[in-house]
């Protein structure tokens, strides 16, 4: 299959740049502008078909011009986008059984970074164009496809520029395709079916930065209250009182939709999520952190330092403190929160770097109706029978966050079947994917074009 071929030359680009340089940088940019050269040689009928607009490295864009033209009526003429991004996270060599980026394929497995996250959805995207342009297939709707370049440093040069383009051409979309979401093998336990966790609304993104400040001096002639004594004990308090639980509708749907396939002793407890929900709280903790996180705004300690030698006192000590939070917390009332649990003036807390609020779930898209739907369950049905498709809340964020404002429907789900033992390679070691994964991929988008 030449998917394969094609995923592991992709592979081979270096698109796992560290941190984020100002625009402009030749040498950061030149393996993402490779990787964009890459797709037009690869894929030559669809570029003869399709608009290409490469915005920078980090962005490019195509239209793939539909059959009807304005000719479908009642606004359903609106195209749908398809978003994807090319660079990848840094792959620690040493950990690794294989090389992280020679694409190497064994035992049915393409190995390498990005193999799920996400250069297989991208691939898998333009073959599946690529195939129905070399038949002389044309959408019902135009197709779009957004694909950005540092998707993994929060995309400001990337899908934020992107959206801001589509906005200045007036464009919106029917529906939004986004990475979130796969189909689950076992990621409950003494639960067999299959699940498709199709993302329809995404948990918010806040990092905040608490300092204390104190004199630098020699640490022979230490002060008697240290701010690393008041920073441990901000820190201590955020541990002890979390986020209140919560229970949002699309959660609600999730739980009562898988439950007609969880085991006896505790489907009655899902069914009704709402009238047992003390009981469905500690559930979700024993069902693991992707469900406990899934009923509040969580709260992880994520960087920590003082001084830098020691026998220095630090003029200043600081923690980052990184929040996701669960609609309707939004950036702003979840810093009360903080600071209210912290309640000590001498710790300061800020902002540190992008911020956003949740992406809440639309009215159809909770009552489980439009176009975006019928195409993704027809889809999903078609190519993968015998899975239950449950709607689904993103707790990690996506670049789709940047398009909000131009869709009512903005989903989140890529068409891989994985373990749990897999989907924990994405972002750790010995990244994978299976042929067979990247197989049914590129059929689904196949049906999933044509349903468009
Ligand atoms: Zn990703």
């Amino acid at each position: 299959m030449e998917t394969i071929e094609h995923l592991r030359q992709a592979l081979r680009i270096r698109t796992d740049w560290p941190g984020t340089v100002p625009l402009g940088n030749i040498e950061a940019e030149a393996p993402l502008k490779q990787f964009q050269d890459y797709l037009e040689k690869t894929y030559p009928a669809f570029h003869r078909v399709a608009e290409q607009r490469v915005l920078s490295p980090y962005a490019v864009v195509y239209r793939w011009p539909s059959n009807a033209g304005t000719a479908l009526e009642g606004g359903k003429n609106k195209p749908v986008l398809f978003l994807a991004h090319y660079d990848v996270v840094p792959a620690e060599q040493t950990k690794w059984t294989v090389p992280p980026f020679d694409g190497e394929l064994r035992d049915g497995y393409v190995y390498g970074r990005g193999a799920l996250d996400m250069k297989n959805t991208l691939i898998s995207l333009m073959d599946a164009a690529e195939e129905l342009c070399t038949q002389g297939f044309s959408p019902r709707r135009e197709i779009w496809f957004a694909f950005g370049g540092d998707e993994e440093r929060n995309g400001t040069y990337g899908a934020e520029k992107i959206a801001q383009w589509f906005a200045s051409q007036n464009l919106r979309f029917e529906w939004i395709l986004d990475e979130g979401g796969v189909i689950a093998e076992d990621q409950i336990k003494d639960l067999e079916k299959p699940l498709a966790l199709v993302g329809i609304e995404e948990k918010g993104y806040l990092s905040l930065e608490l300092s204390v400040a104190q004199a630098p001096g020699h640490a022979s002639k230490p002060p008697r209250i240290q701010a690393a004594a008041v920073l441990a004990r901000a820190l201590t308090r955020l541990s002890k009182r979390s986020f209140p639980p919560r229970l949002i509708p699309t959660v609600e749907r999730f739980f009562i939709g898988l439950a007609p396939f969880a085991p006896k002793k505790w489907a009655w407890v899902i069914r009704y999520p709402r009238l047992f929900f003390p009981m469905l709280a500690v559930l979700a903790d024993n069902m693991g952190s992707d469900f406990s996180a899934m009923l509040r705004t969580t709260v992880a300690m994520t960087q920590l330092e003082g001084s830098a030698a020691d026998n220095v006192m630090p003029s200043l000590v600081r923690a980052v403190i990184n929040l996701r939070l669960l609609y309707p917390w939004k950036v702003e009332t979840a810093v009360g929160f903080i600071k209210k649990t912290i309640n000590d003036d001498r710790v300061v807390v800020k902002i540190h770097q992008l911020a956003t609020d949740p992406v809440p779930a639309t009215e159809a898209q909770a009552r489980r109706v439009g176009p975006g739907w019928e195409a993704l369950e027809e889809a999903i049905e078609e190519i993968f029978p015998g899975t239950a498709i449950l709607p689904y809340l993103m707790t990690a964020t996506t670049d789709s966050r940047h398009y909000q404002t131009l869709s009512e429907g903005i989903f989140r789900f890529a068409p891989v079947c994985l373990k749990k033992e897999e989907l924990a390679r994405i972002h750790g070691h010995d990244e994978r994917i299976s042929t067979k994964n990247l197989e049914s991929g590129v059929q689904f988008y196949i049906r999933l074009f044509k349903n468009a």
